[in-house]
């Protein structure tokens, strides 16, 4: 192996990381792992990221940049399924994976594991390779479970991820919150775990006149909410609909909503619901996905985005929208206490109650609105999180696993 630079067997195998984001299995994680790929292989690394075929469209190989690529296996019928049903099909996931490594002479120095499922295949692949395998679950089942809202995580999940917490050389996690979770829950020992912040990307993200952006969007003058992301249960989207009422000193005030696709139907349809007891249908505006590359227009013709969550295991929404210079209210998740400098780029609030949700929104709305300058200094706050940097931070962690002695696959 060259010393600077690692050949890294990425796992994703339940979703697609050039999926449709806001999608009810593509979100941060995926944008983590295209993100991350990419930065790795402009850094001079080899990345292949491996995931099930899902579309018989796609090509089996897709560039993701220099030196980094996305290999689609196939795993059962090519067609989205629910992530648990993904589970029978590891095994055969797995094997392709190899049959594909075979045939193309291909040699890893690590395994880098993404989310519970591939942590399974990442199991095998270390056990066959003899290279260490480095797992980073994105959410925690029993922290999900423990929170209680949405769907259950199954005991399958949690086994799965017990046992790959005990199997791997390392854990990366993006938060010290989650650091603690996976001691206490999972009875990992502190010192396999690293922590390693989720990065933005700053040239998608940037500011854009307030008016240009509205004007672009058809938006008129006026106080604008934002939300940002899957539509899930565990988002606090009613949270946030629920403040909506308590902030009648802003008149004309709207929210606009990003994300949901047609597997998120039945949770866009429970929220129209709610704004219509709340008596807000015609305030807020359920814009369904939006691509990445327009996101920008968004944040920057809103006053105020806001994080209402349950559960965050980072909070990438939050750094898309200092990006492009526009403050946020968050319930404190994630590492939003990290990324908010609380009352100077936004306000992190103590539960995502409605009160302390619309307390935090109406002291972020009775500001003058923000112009060119104050837009920059939001953005300046947040420059760390490039991901350069944070590749940086990845690779250092996944040294750490090559420097213990495993011979590499014949
Ligand atoms: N996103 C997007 N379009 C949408 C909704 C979300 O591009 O319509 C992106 C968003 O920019 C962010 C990611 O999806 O990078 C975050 O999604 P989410 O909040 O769902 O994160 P997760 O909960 O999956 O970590």
């Amino acid at each position: 192996m060259d010393e600077n630079r690692l050949r890294i067997a990425m796992l994703s195998a339940h979703s697609c990381p050039v999926g449709d984001l806001g999608a009810r299995d593509t979100g941060g994680m995926s944008v983590y792992i295209r993100e991350l790929a990419h930065e790795l292989g402009k850094q001079g690394h080899h990345v292949d990221v491996y995931t099930r075929a899902h579309d018989p469209a796609d090509r089996q190989i897709v560039d993701l940049g220099q030196q980094a690529r996305l290999i689609h296996l196939k795993a059962g019928e090519e067609e989205q399924i629910h992530k648990l049903a993904v589970y029978s099909y590891l095994p055969e996931f797995t094997c392709n994976l190899e049959n594909f490594r075979k045939n193309n002479g291909l040699r890893y120095d690590i395994i880098f594991s993404h989310y519970w499922l591939s942590g399974w295949v990442g199991k095998y692949l270390q056990q066959w390779w003899q290279v260490p395998h480095v797992v980073m679950f994105h959410t925690l089942g029993a922290v999900k479970n423990a929170i209680g809202i949405g769907e259950d995580a199954s005991e399958l999940r949690i086994v799965t991820e017990r046992e790959a917490v005990n199997d791997c050389q390392r854990v990366i996690v993006a938060t010290e919150r989650e650091k603690e979770e996976l001691i206490r829950r999972y009875g990992a020992p502190p010192d396999k775990i690293g922590i390693v912040p989720c990065g933005v990307n700053m040239e998608i993200f940037q500011p854009v006149a307030r008016m240009a952006a509205r004007q672009k969007l058809g938006l008129t003058n006026g106080k604008i909410l934002l939300f940002v992301g899957r539509i899930d249960p565990l988002k606090g989207v009613d949270q946030l609909l629920k403040a909506i009422p308590r902030l009648q000193d802003f008149k004309g005030l709207r929210m606009i909503i990003i994300g949901g696709d047609e597997y998120s139907r039945s949770e866009v349809e429970r929220l129209r619901k709610l704004t219509g007891k709340l008596k807000i249908q015609d305030r807020v505006t359920f814009q369904g996905l939006i691509k990445q590359e327009q996101l920008p227009y968004f944040y920057s013709a809103a006053d105020v985005c806001v994080v209402p969550s349950y559960y965050e295991s980072f909070g990438l929404v939050a750094l898309e929208s200092l990006a492009c210079g526009t403050p946020v209210v968050a319930a404190d998740v994630g590492d939003l206490k990290n990324i908010i400098r609380q009352g100077e780029t936004g306000y992190v609030v103590d539960g995502n109650t409605p009160q302390n949700l619309a307390d935090g929104i109406a002291l972020l709305l009775s500001r003058p609105p923000g112009d060119v300058d104050s837009a920059l200094s939001i953005r300046d706050s947040i420059n760390r999180y490039s991901w350069a940097n944070i590749a940086e931070g990845v690779i250092s962690e996944l040294s750490l696993s090559t420097d213990r002695q495993m011979t590499p696959v014949a």
